[in-house]
């Protein structure tokens, strides 16, 4: 399938031309002819799969081929979680309408700048808008644009939507909305939630699911090594240097470790910033473009950064702190391996995060064996107590209950009687100072005879890896 059988223009296909697009995705293969024909749509699609072509082209053209109205009118309306997203969702509409005969405006507004220069370039109205919800609201009690002549609307993410509590606002906004429209959602998830916010707002939708994984072939080797947190920056200094690693994002589970990880590598000589929700746009912004442009080596980030962020050609993605759902897993780890750009996922397990690490591999068919690095082999052989990770991060661990802290004490108390006191520890874990066995399950067989070659660090425990898991 080529783009041009797709029914597209001759400018957006010298658009996607100048982008080195050869084909089009299956979401672009599916999406596109039936945006084209007017209907909704209710699509599966992850970041990665080539979604916001999959809009954005057939709604350029859709916008071009039409009169525009004059007046505060917006026509077509695309609401995205965050912020980052939605600039970037506004430099590729932005890169794909270059060639259009005649410009078509784009506008994007976010919160955490100032309301004013939006308001001002809202002036006359706009071909597009992409926008935060709260920010689009503010701008609307403002008075400096009206929805009433939407013809499309597109929620970009919006399980994400949903997920950070923006479902007031969109009620809000699509009563706003003309009824006549054409609505699309995209969604990389569909709990009910996001089914019933597609029941209210799609008329008699073509339900698209292409294939969940991403469509530019990214192959992402995931990885599990065993450390002990207080012993994951250094290790990571360590993977950084043997693996000459010049872009790797760092996800943690807290604002704090973000500030605090990234000081650490910087005092160790490695460019390092910080992303999370409490900087400053301009804070933001500023690092994505140091990281994006290479200025700054690790980007050290909160869960904000797993969604959307375009990071062409990322090459590592560490999970210092696991995710704490499948689906942030798959978030974060979709950062890299993009645009068929092949990617290395790393996550960091502990003695306090195995068991959770094993669920998210359940979830998603994943048995990664576990690997140690010589030299950072783990030692501790109890999980922590708390649900906080020990250097302030929010993971999801194994909190004692009291029936098994009463259990301990009683442990104790018998250990004094002459009986090992440590005897509720398994054998392998009293004998030596490896982790205990759960930590260390058998590697599994080889699923086909390919070695990745980046393999040849200095795994210890594991066998070289075989195969290249990926996400189901
Ligand atoms: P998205 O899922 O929209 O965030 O797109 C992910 C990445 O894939 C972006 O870097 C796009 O530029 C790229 N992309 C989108 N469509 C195609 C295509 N047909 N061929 C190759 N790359 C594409």
């Amino acid at each position: 399938m080529s783009f041009s059988a797709l029914g597209l223009s001759e400018p957006l296909l010298r658009a996607v031309a100048a982008w080195h697009y050869e084909a089009p995705t299956p979401i672009q293969t599916s999406a596109i002819p039936a945006i084209l024909s007017g209907v909704d749509v209710w699509a599966s699609a992850q970041t990665g799969s080539g979604k916001t072509a999959a809009f954005a082209l057939p709604i350029l053209q859709r916008l071009s081929a039409e009169q525009r109205p004059g007046g505060r009118f917006v026509r077509a309306l695309i609401l995205a979680p965050t912020r980052e997203l939605a600039a970037q969702i506004g430099e590729s509409i932005r890169k794909y309408a270059r060639y259009l005969p005649s410009p078509l405006k784009t506008l994007v507004v976010y919160g955490g700048v100032s309301i004013n220069p939006q308001m001002m370039a809202l002036g006359g109205g706009a071909d597009i808008l992409v926008a935060t919800p709260g920010r689009l609201l503010d701008l609307i009690d403002h008075n400096a644009l009206s929805l009433s002549n939407i013809s499309t609307l597109v929620l970009d993410e919006a399980d994400r939507l949903l997920d950070l509590g923006f479902n007031d606002e969109l009620a809000r906004i699509i009563a706003l909305l003309p009824a006549r429209r054409q609505s699309l959602l995209f969604s990389a998830t569909f709990p009910p939630e996001v089914q019933a916010l597609a029941t209210a707002l799609l008329q008699n939708p073509v339900r698209l699911d292409v294939p969940t994984e991403p469509a530019t072939k990214p192959e992402i080797l995931q990885r599990a090594i065993e450390v002990d947190p207080p012993r994951r920056t250094q290790l990571l200094l360590h993977l950084i240097a043997e693996n000459a690693w010049l872009s790797v994002l760092v996800f943690v589970a807290t604002k704090y470790s973000t500030e605090h990880v990234a000081e650490k590598l910087r005092r160790a000589g490695i460019e390092a910033a910080a992303l999370h929700g409490e900087l400053s746009q301009g804070a933001r912004t500023q690092a994505l473009s140091d990281f994006k442009s290479g200025a700054v080596r690790v980007l050290v980030a909160t869960d904000l950064a797993a969604r959307g962020i375009d990071i062409v050609r990322l090459p590592v993605v560490v999970n210092y702190d696991l995710p704490r759902s499948a689906v942030d897993y798959t978030h974060r780890i979709g950062r890299t391996g993009r645009a068929g750009v092949s990617g290395v996922a790393i996550n960091f397990i502990s003695v306090g995060t195995h068991a959770h690490f094993s669920q998210i591999e359940n979830l998603h068919s994943l048995d990664l064996p576990r690997e140690q690095i010589e030299g950072f082999e783990p030692v501790e052989t109890e999980a922590p107590v708390s649900l906080v990770a020990p250097d302030g991060g929010g993971i999801k661990g194994h909190r004692k209950s009291k029936k098994d802290k009463l259990r301990e004490a009683a442990a104790r108390a018998v250990g004094t009687t002459g009986i090992p006191s440590d005897i509720t520890q398994p054998a392998a874990a009293r004998s030596t100072s490896r982790p205990p066995a759960p930590l260390s399950p058998p590697a599994p067989p080889p699923r086909n005879g390919a070695t990745p070659s980046r393999q040849s660090m200095n795994d210890k425990a594991s066998p070289p890896r075989s195969a290249w898991p990926r996400l189901r």
